[in-house]
């Protein structure tokens, strides 16, 4: 049946800005400057600053976002990277592809993110790095983390792909996504807060020595065409994306808003249900709501309920990295992560982008009343 609310609606914002994309694409198609031509460093500048970092390096995806600067690291077999489980693949994959093997810690299961005291007791010698993720939108305890990671001398990578924006008040000042992290990561994938028209994805950091090498490892490991360093990547984000995206930066902000109205919305409409617990944001953060996420009782019934309302839904993330069987390897059994286990059983994520209407909102609110009643 026809939807009467998608999860996503990227053809509703897209007609809300046409023709300043359209011009700001054409301009590079004009020119034939497809590669690293002048809206690539501009849009580099443009997201440091909104990011308070020295350096923003843009690159092909925010996947490689997450394998550069674990390839800095050069990992051997045996070489452990904490990582949450609940999260999108990527975060676990890259660490693989970069020679090291995934840890696995659990979550604050108010906020979904890292659990801090977890990640400190799971460091060992071998402990090369850390990886937080800023799920659905909200930072993790970035603070607690970079003290951890400082501790033991590591890096702490802070996965920003769903986050771009997002903030936290730290000893009374406002720190941005990826700002107190060695390097943040972003994702301009279509359907992120700041999408792109396909792949793109970007690294932040205020070290000067690690951002020339996150932008040599992009092209090849060369800063100089033609000469080596290393044997880097073809990762480099092309012009047309960097092009939209600055068009679409300029509306960030007002998006952003517009997603906090709409979550604000869902907490009156569905705290008076019993069997539905809203989002929990910590009181440190100003959340950007690149999900709006519930946890429910009869979570997979429910689901069925509202996709056979035509209303869009989805589980992010049904299964965590620790129990997939590409990491079986790995011997992670079930009830080794019960934080995770358990959110991966309750939660499911609602329609929320900036379109999202008030009339749309009831419809979904409704929905759920319905299949509670
Ligand atoms: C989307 C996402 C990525 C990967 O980004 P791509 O641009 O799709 O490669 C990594 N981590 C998280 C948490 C994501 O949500």
């Amino acid at each position: 049946m026809a939807q009467t609310v998608p999860l996503l609606d990227l053809v509703a914002q897209h007609q809300s800005i046409r023709d300043d994309v359209v011009a700001a694409m054409l301009a590079v198609v004009e020119r034939q400057a497809f590669i690293m031509g002048d809206e690539v460093p501009a849009l580099e500048e443009a997201i440091a600053r909104l990011s308070h970092v020295r350096h923003a390096v843009a690159c092909a995806s925010g996947t490689d976002a997450l394998l550069l600067p674990l390839r800095t690291l050069g990992l051997l077999p045996g070489d452990e990277v904490i990582v949450p489980s609940f999260t999108f693949f990527a975060t676990a994959g890259a660490v693989h592809n970069a020679g090291g093997t995934p840890v696995f810690v659990d979550i604050d299961p108010a906020t979904f993110n890292l659990d801090p005291e977890a990640v400190a007791a799971a460091v060992t010698p071998r402990t090369r790095a850390i990886i937080a993720v800023d799920l659905y939108g909200q930072m993790a305890a970035i603070e607690r983390l970079a003290e951890i990671a400082g501790r033991h001398g590591i890096p702490l990578i802070e996965d920003g792909a769903q986050s771009i924006g997002a903030r936290r008040k730290v000893d009374g000042v406002w720190r941005m996504c990826g700002e107190l992290a060695t390097v943040g990561t972003l994702s301009f994938f279509p359907s992120k807060n700041l999408g792109g028209w396909g792949d793109g994805g970007m690294m932040l950091t205020q070290d000067d020595a690690l951002a020339a090498r996150l932008a040599r490892l992009r092209l090849h490991g060369g800063a100089k065409q033609y000469h080596h360093e290393e044997v880097g990547f073809n990762s480099r984000l092309d012009t047309v994306q960097a092009a939209v995206l600055l068009v679409k930066l300029r509306h960030l902000a007002g998006w952003s808003e517009a997603r906090r109205r709409a979550a604000a919305r869902y907490d009156d409409l569905l705290r008076p249900i019993g069997a539905v617990r809203t989002p929990v944001v910590d009181p440190a953060n100003e959340h950007i709501f690149h999900q709006y996420t519930l946890r429910v009782e009869r979570r997979d019934a429910l689901v069925e309920h509202l996709r056979g309302r035509g209303i869009g839904c989805a589980v992010y993330y049904p299964v965590g990295l620790h129990l997939q069987p590409c990491f079986g390897h790995l011997g992670y059994a079930r009830g080794s992560l019960p934080e995770t286990e358990r959110a991966m059983a309750e939660v499911v994520s609602l329609p929320v982008y900036p379109e999202l209407t008030e009339s749309q909102q009831a419809i979904v609110a409704g929905a759920i009343r319905d299949f509670y009643a």
